[in-house]
């Protein structure tokens, strides 16, 4: 029996998740499937963003550094991520992006590895990943880098005793293909070789076990599945065990054991503290931190089950509804296998984007030819699934996407 709209109704008035769309706002009219490239806003983010200007800022001023919490706010935050991807108290830290985190836990990673050359990567990583481990090596003498790929290199051949550190995402941007954390992770540990996960499609779209896993480093940011907003600061996880021997390279005075102390030299905090580096960007923390006032309420294996099962019928409807013109679906099919998202290969998948974007389905683009959709089960409904494929059916079946207007690429995809 196909699914009907109907159905999807019937699974909307069934999930225990339901109510969590009241705390976003989403524009009329508007089926939103990026939330893993930008999470919609919380509806308690305005008020947090103006108390933090007019009371904090406005009528704190400086005294807000110490009142206001202002300089713990990189570990306290921190500290509400922690549960969201399986780490314990004092084992995360907000501050910064993605890729300058990175910078700083793969650098570190190098160093506990000192007499290892090899590094390990993905070719199919995100290539901000893969330039941030070129700069650090490229300042270190010696580093030779290993790619894991698509009918190239396997993990298991990749990874022996030379290698020093492998970085991997845990969720694959494109795909959303998932790999196996504990698995890989206990690998790289039998051959001697530290792990830093990316978790920038893993926070908020499914629940990750960092501790369990015995992981060493990752990374993430927080304005896609978690709802931080645009630029909100990235997070960064070191395992206890790590944190006393890491050097991470980026010495600001904020990972200073004492920094109000102003003396000439260096000497990094204890613990998760060492890894930040300067002034926070504070206004940006605001609507992260309601956010994680939604999230705090959230479970994460009902979050998982609706996540699953979006994707799964998002799959089906594209095959029942859309046969014929010429899509493939580039994600795997197992929802074991998979994020929260699913990818869709057209040869004109640029253009067929546009036009569904021009009818209020937003997804994004990613070159050369796949169409990505984004499940975010906080906020997207079983009917916003089905209607994304009406409209995609539709797109494909009058050829809509061929209207000039959808042909020029926008500087951002
Ligand atoms: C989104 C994303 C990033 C983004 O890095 P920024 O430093 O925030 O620009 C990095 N890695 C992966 C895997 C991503 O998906």
């Amino acid at each position: 029996m196909p699914t009907t709209r109907a159905q999807c109704e019937q699974y909307d008035a069934d999930d225990p998740l339901a109510f969590f769309r009241e705390e976003f706002v989403l524009p009329e009219g508007v089926t939103y499937l990026d939330g893993n490239s930008l999470g919609a806003l919380p509806r308690g983010a305005a008020a947090r963003v103006a108390e933090m200007v007019e009371t904090e800022w406005g009528q704190g001023l400086i005294r807000s550094w110490n009142d206001a919490g202002w300089f713990d706010k990189p570990s306290a935050v921190g500290e509400r991520i922690a549960p969201l991807i399986g780490a314990e108290a004092g084992e995360v830290v907000v501050c910064d992006s993605t890729s300058v985190n990175l910078f700083k836990v793969f650098t570190a990673a190098l160093g506990l590895r000192p007499d290892r050359k090899v590094v390990v990567s993905e070719a199919s990583s995100f290539p901000t990943d893969l330039y941030m481990m070129e700069g650090a090596t490229g300042l270190l003498d010696g580093y030779q880098r290993r790619l894991i790929a698509e009918g190239g290199l396997t993990v298991e051949q990749a990874i022996d005793e030379d290698v020093a550190v492998v970085v991997l995402s845990h969720v694959d941007y494109r795909t959303g293909r998932l790999h196996d954390m504990a698995a890989i992770t206990e690998l790289a540990h039998r051959h001697g070789a530290l792990v830093v996960w990316d978790l920038c499609h893993t926070a908020g779209a499914l629940p990750v076990r960092l501790g369990a896993c015995r992981a060493d480093f990752a990374v993430g940011c927080t304005y896609k599945y978690l709802n931080g907003g645009p630029g909100s600061p990235a997070f960064l996880y070191a395992a206890a065990r790590h944190q006393d021997a890491a050097e991470q390279p980026l010495s600001g005075w904020h990972g200073h054991a004492d920094p109000f102390a102003f003396t000439t030299d260096y000497r990094p905090a204890d613990g998760i503290t060492r890894f930040r580096c300067s002034t926070p960007h504070l206004l940006s923390y605001a609507p992260l931190e309601a956010s994680l006032d939604v999230w705090e309420r959230v479970d994460l294996g009902l979050l998982r089950a609706k996540s699953r099962r979006m994707t799964d019928l998002f799959i089906e409807l594209v095959e029942q509804e859309c046969a014929g013109f010429g899509l493939e679906i580039a994600s795997p099919r197992a929802a074991d296998d998979r994020g929260s998202q699913v990818a869709v290969r057209h040869a004109d998948g640029y253009p067929v984007m546009r036009a569904l974007i021009d009818r209020g389905v937003i997804g994004d683009f990613r070159a050369p030819d796949l169409m990505r959709f984004g499940f975010t089960p906080l906020y997207v409904r079983y009917v916003d699934v089905w209607d994304a494929v009406q409209v995609l059916r539709e797109v494909l079946s009058t050829e809509a996407w061929r209207d000039a207007r959808h042909a020029g690429r926008s500087r951002v995809t």
